[in-house]
C-alpha cells in the first residue's frame, strides 16, 4: 500500500518505519525543514531502540521517504495517518490546532473520485473525528469541491511506549479501529494484517469510543502509578516497605505486576496531558471526573516530593551545595524529556541555591536544548559525582542499577544518595555504609 504519514516526531517515525518494515511505501511529512533534511540523509532525530536499523534499511529499500510538501507526500497515497502533536492548550484540554490545520489543508487537495482513508493517530478528544470530517468537507467546499464521498476518517489510537517503541508497534497488543464504515475498516484491517499475525485483535468500534479507549487506557496507567505512590508515602508514614506491598499486591492477577512501581511521578508527553484533556473533556460536558482530578495533585507534589528531605538532610540550606543527578529523561530507553520529573527538581535545587552536574545517556542535548547552561553536564555517570555533596537518581536507566559502587564512594563528597527510583537493596546500602533515601522505604542512616 502507499501511505503518507503526516507529523514525523516519535508516533509518525516509528509508525512510518514499521509500516514500511512490512513491505509499503511510506512518505513522512514534516513541517520542520531541518528533521526532514536529517531523515533524508539518514540521520535519525530520536532515540528509540531498535529503530535505527529498521529505518536505515527502508531508506535506503526506497521505501520511506520524507518530505515537507503535504501535496507531493500524499500523492498516491491511500492512507494518510496523522501523527500531529496535540499538546494541552491553556485550560488542559487537547489543542486541536495542528490536526485541525491539517486536515483543512487536506481539505484542499483530496480530489473527487480519489478515495482516502485518513486516521487519526494523535491522540484527540471524544468527537474529533467528526471535527475532521467537517473540517475537510468544509475546506473542500470553499474550493469549489464536493469530496464527501472521496474519503473516511478513522480514528486509530497509539499505544506504544517510548523506549519500547518498535517492538510495540510490530507486535501490538491490540490494534484499535475506530470507523463509521466497512470500506475504510477493510482498508484499515489489510493494512493491521501482518502486525497481528499472532493472533492479537483487532478491536473495531466507532470512532468515539475508539477515541476515549485511548484517554481511558493513560488515565487507568497514571491512575495506578499514583495510587502506588501514595502507599508509598504511607509505608514510610507507618514503617512499612512499599517493595514488600508491590510484590503482595501484583501477585494478585486482578492487579498485575505491572505499573506498580513507586517513584517521583509520572512524565513524558503522554501521561500528564491525557489526564488532563480527559478531565476538561469530561467537564465539557458537566461531568467533575473527581479521581482524575485527585491524580493530577498527587502526581504533581510527587514529581518535588523528595526536595524537602534533601533540604532537612542539608539543614533546610542548600546555598552552595552541588549535586550530581542521574537521569533527565521521563523515563530510561528515550531521550523524550517532556514533564520529566528531572525538570521540576533541578527548577527546585536551582531556586535553593544549589549547583548541579547531570548525566543521561540520551536526554542531555534535549535539556541543553531547553535550559542551556543553567546546569553542567558530565559526559559519563562518574564524572557527574565529581565535587557533588550528594547523588540524585531520577530516571531508572540500567547502567545506573549496577553501578561501580567503589567509583562513587571514591568521588562523591560523602555517601549520600536520594533514589527517586528505588533502584537499590537497603541492605546492601547500609553494608556500604550510605545516607540512602529510596521512595516508600526506610531510610538507610549508616554513614
Ligand atoms: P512529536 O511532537 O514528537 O511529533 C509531532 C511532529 O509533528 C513534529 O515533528 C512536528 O514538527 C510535526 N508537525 C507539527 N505541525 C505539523 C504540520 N502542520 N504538518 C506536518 N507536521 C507537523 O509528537 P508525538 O510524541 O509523536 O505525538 C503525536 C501524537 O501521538 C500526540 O497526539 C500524542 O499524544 C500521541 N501519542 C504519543 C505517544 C508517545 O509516546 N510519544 C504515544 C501514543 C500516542
Amino acid at each position: 500500500m502507499k501511505i503518507a504519514v503526516v507529523g514525523t516526531g516519535y508516533v509518525g517515525l516509528v509508525s512510518g518505519t514499521c509500516f514500511a518494515e512490512t513491505g509499503n511505501r511510506v512518505t513522512c511529512v514534516d513541517i520542520d525543514q531541518t528533521k526532514v533534511d536529517k531523515l533524508s540523509n539518514g540521520v535519525i532525530t530520536i532515540y528509540e531502540p531498535g529503530l535505527e536499523k529498521l529505518f536505515q534499511r527502508n531508506l535506503k529499500e526506497g521505501r520511506l521517504t520524507f518530505t515537507t510538501n503535504l501535496a507531493e507526500g500524499i500523492k498516491d497515497a491511500q492512507i494518510i495517518f496523522l501523527a500531529l502533536p496535540t499538546p494541552p492548550g491553556e485550560d488542559g484540554s487537547a489543542d486541536l490546532k495542528y490536526v485541525l490545520g491539517v486536515a483543512k489543508d487536506l481539505g484542499k487537495l483530496l480530489q473527487d473520485g480519489d478515495y482516502k482513508v485518513i486516521v487519526d493517530k494523535s491522540t484527540v478528544p471524544v468527537g474529533t473525528a467528526d471535527k475532521v470530517r467537517n473540517c475537510i468537507l468544509e475546506s473542500g467546499k470553499a474550493a469549489g469541491k464536493d469530496i464527501s464521498a472521496t474519503f473516511d476518517v478513522v480514528s486509530n489510537p497509539e499505544f506504544l511506549r517510548e523506549g519500547v517503541a518498535v517492538e510495540d508497534f510490530m507486535k501490538p497488543d491490540r490494534v484499535v479501529i475506530g470507523s463509521a464504515t466497512e470500506k475504510a475498516a477493510k482498508v484499515m484491517g489489510e493494512l493491521y494484517g501482518p502486525f497481528v499475525r499472532q493472533g492479537n485483535p483487532i478491536i473495531y468500534m466507532d470512532e468515539k469510543s475508539a477515541e476515549l479507549t485511548k484517554y481511558a487506557a493513560n488515565s487507568f496507567l497514571a491512575t495506578k502509578i499514583t495510587f502506588m505512590n501514595e502507599i508509598a508515602r504511607l509505608c514510610e508514614l507507618l514503617g512499612a516497605d512499599v517493595d514488600m506491598v508491590r510484590k503482595g499486591i501484583g501477585s494478585d492477577e486482578r492487579i498485575g505486576k505491572r505499573f506498580l512501581f513507586p517513584g517521583i511521578g509520572y512524565g513524558g508527553s503522554c501521561f500528564p496531558k491525557d489526564v488532563q484533556a480527559l478531565v476538561r473533556s469530561s467537564a465539557e460536558v458537566n461531568y467533575h471526573f473527581k479521581i482524575l482530578d485527585a491524580v493530577m495533585e498527587v502526581n504533581e507534589a510527587q514529581k518535588t516530593y523528595i526536595i524537602p528531605k534533601i533540604k532537612d538532610y542539608f539543614g533546610g540550606d542548600l546555598t552552595g551545595k552541588h549535586f550530581a543527578l542521574w537521569g533527565l529523561a521521563f523515563k530510561p530507553n528515550t531521550d523524550d524529556i517532556r514533564e520529566a520529573p528531572a525538570l521540576y527538581i533541578i527548577d527546585e535545587l536551582l531556586a535553593a541555591g544549589a549547583t548541579i552536574t547531570a548525566f543521561d545517556p540520551e536526554a542531555m542535548a534535549n535539556v541543553k536544548q531547553v535550559k542551556g547552561n543553567v546546569i553542567s553536564y558530565a559526559e559519563n555517570q562518574y564524572k557527574a559525582l565529581e565535587n557533588a555533596d550528594a547523588l540524585i537518581i531520577a530516571t531508572e536507566w540500567s547502567e545506573f542499577r549496577t553501578p561501580e559502587f567503589d567509583k562513587i564512594i571514591g568521588t562523591l563528597k560523602s555517601k549520600v544518595i536520594f533514589d527517586g527510583r528505588n533502584l537499590f537493596d537497603l541492605s546492601q546500602m547500609q553494608k556500604m555504609g550510605f545516607y540512602y533515601m529510596s521512595v516508600g522505604r526506610s531510610v538507610v542512616e549508616t554513614q
